[in-house]
């Protein structure tokens, strides 16, 4: 826990609280109010998803990546200026030395109120170690991504993974009390016959699930085209089979929900590709070196680490972030088809987290 203040949340001469009021708030030039912020607290991965990382990736040097103090003192500027809400993402956030230490500290601003919410997104390889003391840290949900409940798929899909630890971990977080929900990529040929099945046993855990169109980041080795299913197409093939009932309900993401009739349970569907979601976003992205992404899916940054490391005090830091929302984009323009097989970013999702 060294350097890591777990009480207290003090910011020198900078603009964090407007008085009684409490912060003022994040907002873009299209009037939308950033309350959502992930981290991507590592851009390393026991895994590699074929739709994420190629197999041999270049890391990041040490010295550029932020350590867990640093990471700290960003994520509290932005809790300052309004954040509700915290995803820690990766890579795979539970690879990272030490992890536990930023989620005991950054569980203060639950405590305090300022904060409603701290999360993560995980591939499941290291829940059973940790899903205790995850929730211990005040952690209510968290998101699992999974694509297949097969075996032989699984280590195809991840290259370097074990479904069983996985599901083990699922079952520790569930035992420890965590909502968990699965996120699962919609992959053409791949895992396109599994749905139902994947639906069912969600369901019959009490677990939502999400599935994701796959976007197209990063240089991956293999074509979009040949990986990409419409979630519309995925969704036609469900009704013929479930009572698919729209819902209202939101998560505060992107996700557009059905109620299934058949099982009750609530179904997802994130779908950048056929349906754009911009215009009701409130978040922005941070990667473990500091680099602050606007939008997902354009390249527009701003570099944070050099106001976090230039001083002690936080008014440059705060000043960087209230410079980058004032140039948020308005949406992102991701096509996948025959003419725009290249990446659309240069950038892997492991960068940012998804
Ligand atoms: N390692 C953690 C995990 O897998 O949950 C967190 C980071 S991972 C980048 C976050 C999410 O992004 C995962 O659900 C993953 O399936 C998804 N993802 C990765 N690459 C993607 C892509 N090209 N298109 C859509 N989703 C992607
Ligand atoms: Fe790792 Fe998550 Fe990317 Fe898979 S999707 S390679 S688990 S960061």
């Amino acid at each position: 826990m060294d350097g890591l203040h777990t009480e207290g949340f003090e910011f020198d001469g900078a603009p964090a609280f407007a008085g009684a009021a409490g912060p003022a708030p994040l907002v873009d030039p299209f009037g939308r109010a950033i309350t959502y912020l992930r981290v991507s607290v590592t851009d390393r991965c026991d895994f590699r998803c074929v739709y994420c990382m190629a197999e041999n990736m270049t890391f990041l040097p040490k010295a550029d990546i932020l350590t867990l103090e640093e990471l700290d003192r960003l994520c509290s500027a932005f809790v300052a200026r309004g954040v509700r809400k915290l995803r820690l993402t990766g890579g795979e956030p539970l690879v990272r030395r030490g992890i536990m230490t930023l989620f005991a500290s950054l569980s203060r601003h639950l405590r305090s109120g300022r904060l409603d919410e701290l999360t993560l997104t995980t591939n499941g390889s290291q829940l059973a170690k940790y899903a205790e003391e995850i929730k211990a840290h005040g952690v209510k949900r968290i998101n699992v991504s999974l694509d297949t409940l097969n075996p032989e798929k699984f280590r195809a899909i991840t290259r370097w993974g074990s479904l069983d630890k996985v599901l083990d971990g699922i079952d520790a977080a569930q035992a420890a009390g965590l909502h968990v929900k699965i996120n699962a990529v919609a992959l053409k040929g791949v895992n396109d016959d599994e749905f139902f099945h994947l639906i069912e046993w969600a369901h019959g855990r009490g677990m939502e699930l999400t599935l994701i169109e796959v976007m197209p980041l990063g240089e991956i080795g293999a074509g979009r085209l040949e990986q990409y299913l419409p979630l519309s197409m995925v969704r036609a093939r469900l009704a013929e089979r479930y009572r698919l009932e729209d819902l209202d309900y939101r998560s505060g993401g992107p996700a557009r929900y059905v109620r299934v009739a058949e099982t009750g349970g609530r179904l997802g569907f994130i779908t950048p590709m056929t349906h754009n979601f911009c215009e009701s976003c409130n978040r922005v992205r941070v990667t473990c070196t500091g680099t602050l992404y606007m939008c997902l899916g354009q390249e527009d940054a701003a570099d944070l680490r050099k106001p976090l490391r230039a001083s002690e005090s936080d008014a440059p830091l705060l000043a960087a972030i209230d410079e980058a929302i004032s140039r948020k984009p308005k949406g992102h323009d991701f096509i996948i088809d025959r003419r725009h097989q290249r990446p659309a970013l240069a950038r892997h999702m492991s960068v940012t987290g998804g």
